[in-house]
């Protein structure tokens, strides 16, 4: 059905009933939306140098101080450590609790939890902590967040309850995802467009992810209603790169143009969703939406995949960027 097709059904059914298409237009649904971003200090921070990096998150930081929008940011502390580059590394890092923003631990190198022993991920994600936990103190906050990398949290139930038991004791809280739009796979060739001035295809990139944002938020939507018949407070995965840092408010428009405001992760984690029986355990690191549905024994159909096209362009980076 076209645009045109579905405002002239919605123009007859308002002369029809008007009462009620009144109340549906005069009533937007109250959508609630907290945002987190991963990798940092940066997404592809292996191949950007420490100016690069403070340039790009000064960017990103003002944006969302501009929009009014309450991070979370999600560290990988590995990347901190460059010959010569140390200091200023974190000093980029330091930038998002001087902005008020919260950082959370991501491990210290990003390895998956479905590919390394149950040690060598604990000691991980102890080795993830030490700059970010200085960093926090000084600006009288505490690390308290945790995201999975990959979003892959074991391949059985024993491995992935152990670990949510460990990160219990060191007095995390698991930072669930339930909205992502693969920003790093388009990120990463609007980067690459980026350094060689290939403003067409940054353009194209930004139009592509924006289009496959709103796709994504739909299905999710839906989902969310079929499974567990509400829209929950949602949360969603970005993460630390140009795109971002370039367009961040063209994303915020968008969601805010689907009815949603945007919240802290301490107010998304009160929604009662978040406290679902989850029993999900499988290869494939996805959204906890997905996690519950499975759970239910309803599992995934018609999900929303990243254009064919993109995913080539992506394969064909000469350094790929790892999520
Ligand atoms: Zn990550």
């Amino acid at each position: 059905m076209s645009r045109m097709q579905i405002l002239i059904i919605l123009a007859v059914s308002a002369f029809l009933v008007p009462g009620v298409s009144t109340a549906c237009a005069a009533t937007p649904p109250d959508r609630q939306i907290a945002i987190t971003i991963d990798d940092l200090p940066a997404g592809n921070a292996d191949f950007m140098s420490a100016a690069d990096i403070t340039q790009m998150t000064t960017k990103l930081l003002a944006a969302l101080h501009e929009q009014k929008i309450p991070a979370v940011g999600f560290v990988n502390e590995r990347k901190l450590y460059r010959t010569g580059e140390v200091d200023e590394r974190i000093k980029a890092l330091d930038l998002w609790p001087d902005a008020g923003l919260e950082l959370g631990n991501h491990t210290f190198s990003h390895p998956s939890l479905n590919k390394v022993s149950l040690k060598a991920f604990e000691d991980d994600v102890i080795q993830g902590e030490t700059v970010t936990r200085l960093l926090l103190a000084q600006h009288k906050m505490t690390l308290r967040y945790f995201r999975h990398p990959f979003l892959e949290t074991g391949r059985d139930l024993q491995t992935r309850r152990e670990v949510e038991a460990f990160l219990s004791e060191r007095g995390y809280h698991i930072a669930p995802v339930t909205l992502d739009a693969w920003d790093w796979m388009f990120g990463g060739i609007y980067e690459e467009a980026k350094k060689r001035g290939d403003t067409a295809l940054q353009r194209e990139m930004v139009k592509s992810y924006l289009t496959y944002t709103d796709v994504v938020f739909a299905y999710y939507e839906q989902l969310s209603k079929q499974i567990i018949g509400y829209e929950p407070k949602q949360i969603l995965l970005l993460h630390g790169n140009w795109l971002e840092a370039d367009h961040i408010g063209e994303l915020a428009d968008l969601i805010r143009k689907r009815g949603y405001r945007f919240i802290t992760l301490e107010d998304a984690l009160s929604d009662q969703v978040y406290s679902l029986p989850d029993m999900y355990i499988g290869e494939e690191g996805t959204n906890w939406l997905d996690h519950w549905a499975i759970t239910l024994g309803k599992p995934r159909q018609g999900f929303p995949v990243v254009p064919a096209s993109i995913q080539e362009q992506y394969e064909a980076l000469t350094k790929p960027h790892v999520p």
